[in-house]
């Protein structure tokens, strides 16, 4: 038989998933010589008796899962380290940055040391730091003025979220500065858009129980979405917003998710 023949005959003896198994060889005959197993998507068969040609290694179609496993590994090992650039200064070397933090109620998340942010002199953005744990993965800019184009910049990586804040209960918003804003109650998590980035997921995944998709009235099917997405893996809930949560203060915040 050749090697197709045997695939269809192998298939037909195992059932699928992981398979580690041995077995009467239907070629040769053979009492208990062959091998099969099945390891991710590679299906293997091996016959130990002498005369026998039964061998095969066929490596069949991923699944979905493993595609995504293997293309977010080699992504991560892509991925260098962040440098911070020298531009990024204190967010007190200017008012035009304290204004807007204060404004958009990300001020209390600095102070209480939540959030690092940073004045990027060059591009003259209020820069908030993306960080795993302790490590730097990139920052993501917001323009001080109508001048500063585009109004938010990615520096770095935009294979991990800004997360801001300490709770197992995490809201999803369109940008940094309502993720602050936010933290006063939940953890926010800024998708910087209206969708979900599929490296996010995982993250999502590790770190929380429940996800409230919180997007503006005009994103309402983004955010349904986003939360069909979510849903295989953790609690989620849509909150559909009159307006960004970075125009609310902590009490305002907390009666809209009451
Ligand atoms: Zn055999």
């Amino acid at each position: 038989m050749n090697f197709s023949q045997q695939l269809s005959l192998i298939k037909t003896l195992v059932p699928s998933g992981e398979v580690d198994t041995r077995m009467d060889c239907p070629f040769c005959n053979g009492t208990n010589t062959l091998t099969i197993k099945r390891e991710n998507a590679d299906l293997l068969w091996y016959c130990f008796h002498a005369s026998c040609t039964a061998k095969g290694n066929h490596e069949g179609e991923m699944t979905m899962e493993q595609v995504y496993e293997t293309v977010v590994t080699k992504e991560k090992e892509k991925e260098k380290d962040f440098v911070m650039p020298k531009s990024f200064v204190s967010i007190f070397s200017t008012d035009k940055c304290t204004d807007y933090l204060k404004k958009n109620h990300c001020m209390e998340s600095y102070i209480k040391g939540k959030a690092e942010i940073k004045y990027d002199v060059k591009q003259h953005r209020a820069v908030f730091i993306i960080k795993e744990k302790e490590k730097v993965k990139g920052a993501i800019g917001r323009g001080l003025n109508s001048e500063v184009y585009p109004k938010w910049f990615m520096y770095g990586s935009k294979s991990y979220p800004f997360i801001c804040g300490n709770s197992d209960i995490a809201v999803l918003v369109e940008d940094c500065a309502s993720a602050c804003a936010v933290s006063e109650v939940y953890t926010g998590v800024a998708l910087m858009g209206t969708s979900l980035p599929d490296s996010y997921i995982p993250v999502l995944k590790k770190k929380f129980k429940k996800v409230i998709v919180a997007l503006d009235r005009d994103a309402t099917t983004k955010a349904f979405d986003i939360s069909n997405q979510l849903r295989y893996y953790m609690n989620t809930e849509v909150k559909i917003l009159q307006d960004d949560l970075k125009y609310f203060d902590k009490p305002q915040i907390e009666r809209l998710f009451q």
